[in-house]
């Protein structure tokens, strides 16, 4: 064991036929990181997640996992555990022998298995339900076994595809802090792949924004939201108002960087429109407004108390305002 980074991957390329899947990528995830590989649809990351877990072979980069090269290493010999989208439970198994499966192929002792199998149920808070099969738990049961099931072999290294898409909303957003207190309180490193920005925003130390095979900016979520590197990953991040400075030169300005105002506000930058939309969303809106030149702006407003006595409404005129350095200036 070194005490550099876990995971190091250099110049990762992989094609399927005409396809760039993973094209020249370069890549470090620290000890104890919950890093997150966000993108669209199709831009790289389950494929990248599965050369790091060597499902799939690279034509040309390599990738060390604690210092050791994974070229021509099997997926079973690699110190690394996946966790599938599908969450691939067996349907005929209870959940405790689910979870025990690994160890058994293993070879590990009936007793410590029993043990380690508690152990995991516990952790994922399935303390009782070993007995079950997996068509008699919940959906988000059924993603803890999963977890429980990729946790019992104590990898060090823990690849998650996208752990929470088969969840409802409400209850993904429970996990999402589980996820986060397992990972810390065991120590481990876990690489999770996710489309959802807020997902990987709200979980991530650090997180990479995959554009057509290739990062397009790695950062922490702060990072990435306050100073995107690109047009690209400003509008994938979040909401942004992307204005042309001229010369080859955008801003990218936050809704939330931008105050409303009735009159003429005293801010470095003030322009006017017309309130074309409000979209309330509880405990913000988001406005909508037509500028005279230039695109039509968002702007949202946090809704508070204070904010009620100031209310704008449809077809009204009103100020945007903001300050110098409220934006991020791009170059591309
Ligand atoms: P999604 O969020 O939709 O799962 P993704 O970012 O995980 O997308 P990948 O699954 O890594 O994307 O796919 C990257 C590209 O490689 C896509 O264009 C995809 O069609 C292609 N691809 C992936 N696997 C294969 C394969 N086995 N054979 C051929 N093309 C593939």
């Amino acid at each position: 064991m070194t005490n550099g980074p876990i995971v190091q991957i250099e110049g990762l390329t992989k094609r399927f036929g005409e396809v760039e899947a993973v094209a020249g990528v370069d890549l470090e995830v620290a000890r104890g990181e919950l890093f997150a590989l966000l993108g669209g649809s199709g831009c790289g990351k389950t494929t990248l997640l599965r050369l790091l877990a060597g499902f799939e072979t690279p034509d040309a980069g390599r990738i060390l996992i604690d210092g050791q090269d994974m070229t021509g290493v099997p997926p079973h010999l690699r110190p690394v555990n996946m966790m599938f989208q599908s969450y691939a439970l067996f349907p005929h198994m209870n959940v405790a022998t689910n979870v025990a499966y690994g160890l058994r192929r293993e070879g590990v002792s009936k007793h410590e298995i029993e043990s380690r199998v508690g152990e995991a149920l516990s952790l994922v808070k399935l303390d009782g339900l070993g007995a079950r099969k997996p068509v008699q738990l919940s959906g988000g049961q059924r993603q803890r076994v999963a977890l429980a099931r990729a946790l019992v072999k104590r990898p060090k290294l823990l690849l998650l595809d996208e752990p929470l898409a088969a969840l409802d909303r409400k209850l993904r957003e429970g996990t999402r802090f589980e996820l986060v207190r397992l990972q810390e309180q065991l120590g481990l490193t876990f690489v999770v792949v996710t489309h959802d920005q807020e997902e990987a925003m709200s979980m991530a130390s650090r997180l990479a924004v995959m554009d057509a095979g290739r990062i397009a900016q790695i950062g922490t979520p702060h990072e990435l939201y306050e100073h995107p590197a690109s047009r690209f990953v400003a509008d994938f991040i979040g909401i942004a108002n992307i204005l042309d400075l001229g010369n080859g030169q955008w801003l990218a300005l936050r809704p939330e960087k931008i105050a409303l105002s009735a009159n003429r506000p005293e801010t470095a930058q003030a322009i006017s429109g017309e309130v074309v939309e409000i979209a309330y969303e509880g405990d913000r809106s988001l406005y909508r407004i037509a500028v005279k030149a230039g695109p039509v702006m968002l702007v949202s407003r946090a809704n508070t108390v204070r904010i009620q006595e100031e209310a704008f409404c449809r077809g009204q005129t009103v100020w945007l305002g903001w300050s110098n350095d409220a934006g991020q200036v791009l170059h591309e």
